[in-house]
């Protein structure tokens, strides 16, 4: 079941498709899998939609789409929310003099694999939160609500993430260190760190793309000055890292190039 490649896509760019394909399937699809959402898990749904408003650099229309959402959202205040309501105040309005349009259709660019059981969604979702940590880190105090965005996906990938074992992981992995985080580029470095660990797990495994090998990450072609060694031994030149990942994740990097 092989797919045709859209796109050479470039490994040192994001893809605009990735990210509202991404948040697509993590509103309407994942986090709308339950009846009805309440509790703990509603308050993750309106803390993750209330988070993207902050701090995802999305198209006009998006960001109007994000702001109607967290307006209803907060607007919202009995204990219950059936997902057939939320589904119907999910929905795109392209008639208003400010439209407010998240795509519906799914399309991966960077994050498109060599087979379709391979990349996609997980691999935007990771996008969307090294995103949003680094914007949180751009945009707001360094010592204030350093783990702003890290609750945020902490709720978000316990209460909704579609594959439960990847949601244990994540948990045991911030249970152990999140909150030992003291500014937001500490949260940048923590998310950053993280993702290498679960890459390191899953290198070779049944999960990983043969085209998309798992590497410790940024590799040496991406960013030779992140790497250095010590006594023959790899150690990362960190604040060489924080560089490249606030230019990476950064709205100048992000392309509009679609796959349709
Ligand atoms: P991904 O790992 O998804 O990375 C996406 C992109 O981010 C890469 O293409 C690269 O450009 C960039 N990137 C890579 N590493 C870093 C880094 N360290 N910092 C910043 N950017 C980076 N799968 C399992 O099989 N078992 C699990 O336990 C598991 N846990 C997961 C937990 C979470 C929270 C998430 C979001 C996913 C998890 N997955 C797990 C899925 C897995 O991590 C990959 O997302 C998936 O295999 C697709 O891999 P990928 O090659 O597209 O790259």
């Amino acid at each position: 079941d092989r797919v045709p490649h859209p796109l050479r896509a470039d490994r040192s760019k994001l893809y605009m498709a990735d990210l509202e394909s991404a948040l697509h399937y993590s509103l309407r699809v994942e986090a709308a899998r339950a009846s009805s959402l309440s509790g703990a898990q509603l308050a993750a749904f309106k803390c993750y939609v209330a988070t993207l408003v902050k701090y995802f650099p999305g198209r006009p229309c998006v960001q109007t789409y994000l702001q109607t959402l967290d307006a209803w959202l907060r607007n919202w205040t009995e204990p219950e929310l059936p997902r057939t309501v939320l589904k119907e105040a999910m929905k795109n309005n392209r008639d208003a003099s400010h439209p407010s349009v998240l795509p519906t259709n799914v399309t991966w660019v960077g994050c498109q694999g060599s087979e379709r059981h391979f990349r996609g969604y997980p691999c935007g979702l990771w996008t969307i939160f090294h995103l949003l940590t680094v914007q949180a880190a751009q945009n707001g105090p360094d010592k204030e609500l350093p783990l702003e965005v890290l609750s945020t996906m902490r709720c978000y990938v316990r209460h909704f993430f579609g594959c439960q074992e990847c949601a244990e992981h994540f948990e045991a992995m911030a249970a152990k260190s999140m909150d030992r985080v003291a500014s937001r580029e500490e949260a940048v470095l923590w998310l950053w760190s993280h993702h290498n660990e679960v890459n390191a797990r899953l290198a070779g495994g049944d999960t990983e793309d043969p085209k998309f090998p798992k590497l410790q990450w940024p590799p040496p072609d991406l960013c030779p000055q992140c790497h250095k060694e010590e006594r023959g031994v790899h150690a990362w030149e960190e604040p060489a890292v924080v560089t490249f990942l606030k230019a990476h994740f950064s709205p100048a990097n992000i392309y509009m190039d679609y796959a349709e």
